[in-house]
């Protein structure tokens, strides 16, 4: 199950749409390239299947 949520990027600020795997783990964490700033930013996800309970920007 896809879930998009709303960040907002570190570095530029800038807010995007990420899309979620929920059921691809309670917690995932990896690194993608912001589409504006093109800056990497580490997000921390935390779900269970079809719920996003939490997500979290860094920047790298
Ligand atoms: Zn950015």
């Amino acid at each position: 199950m896809i879930e998009d949520v709303i960040v907002d990027c570190p570095s530029c600020g800038e807010a995007m749409a990420l899309s979620v795997d929920t059921t691809a783990g309670a917690e995932q964490s990896y690194v993608q390239d912001c589409p504006v700033c093109c800056r990497p930013m580490e997000v921390y996800v935390q779900c269970r299947p079809g719920t996003v309970l939490s997500v979290s920007v860094s920047a790298e």
